[in-house]
């Protein structure tokens, strides 16, 4: 499966218009699909899985911008903190700690989204809301600094249901403008939400980033 051309720039035409950036997620897709799209002007590419980023990132072109989108073990951090550009799921502060720690053993500062759980879903990770206001009210955040907040990050639930996902967009929003008054440096400006399903909802919703796979890669396959 290559990519689609056609597709990758209405979608880049679209985000445009709303300022909003895309992130090409990756997974399970060869190095050559990557490197076609990235040919096509594409630097933001997101992954889920910690070894397959390192492999890509040793293959592919040095000036991409690896996001890692998925759920990160602490004792995967490691591997990916000499080079990540941005880190999605942020969904504890015990993942916070060792970002900060690894980050601070790269002499580096690494951008971090903190993952929200906005779903109806039990499955997907994230902060409920008073943990996320406990955590940004604490002051405990401005110890850590290898890392920098740079928003929240959230999937909404797997449904069709237009209601359902236009009320937890919203509710990821009214977060998102909550704790951007905890970091009044505008260093807080990166809101990531929608997928290839509903990302058109997303933005209308106030996403200044979305992270689409299977719009531009085609279907994934896992079976491989
Ligand atoms: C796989 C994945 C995406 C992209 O999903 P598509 O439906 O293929 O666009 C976005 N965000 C996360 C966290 C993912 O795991």
């Amino acid at each position: 499966m290559a990519v689609n051309t056609e597709q990758y720039y209405s979608i880049l035409n679209e985000l445009a218009a709303h300022q909003v950036q895309l992130i090409a997620v990756s997974k399970t897709k060869p190095n050559e699909d990557l490197q076609a799209l990235y040919d096509l002007g594409q630097i933001d590419f997101g992954e889920n899985y910690v070894q397959e980023l390192v492999d890509k990132s040793q293959s592919l072109p040095k000036d991409i911008r690896w996001h890692f989108i998925g759920h990160l073990q602490s004792n995967k951090v490691k591997y990916i903190a000499p080079f990540v550009y941005m880190i999605h799921g942020v969904d504890s502060e015990k993942l916070l700690q060792e970002i900060n720690k690894q980050g601070a053993k790269q002499n580096r500062i690494i951008d971090c989204l903190l993952q929200v759980h906005i779903a109806s879903e039990e499955t997907k990770f994230g902060f409920d809301g008073p943990s996320l206001h406990e955590l940004l009210l604490s002051g405990r955040i401005e110890a850590y600094t290898n890392v920098r907040i740079r928003g929240l990050m959230g999937m909404a639930s797997f449904s069709e249901d237009q209601a359902l996902l236009s009320q937890e967009f919203s509710t990821l929003k009214s977060y998102f403008d909550m704790a951007q008054k905890a970091f009044p440096n505008g260093q807080f400006d990166t809101l990531s939400m929608g997928m290839s399903s509903d990302y058109a909802l997303a933005i209308a919703k106030g996403s200044t980033m979305v992270r689409i796979g299977s719009l531009l890669f085609g279907a994934r396959n896992y079976s491989k």
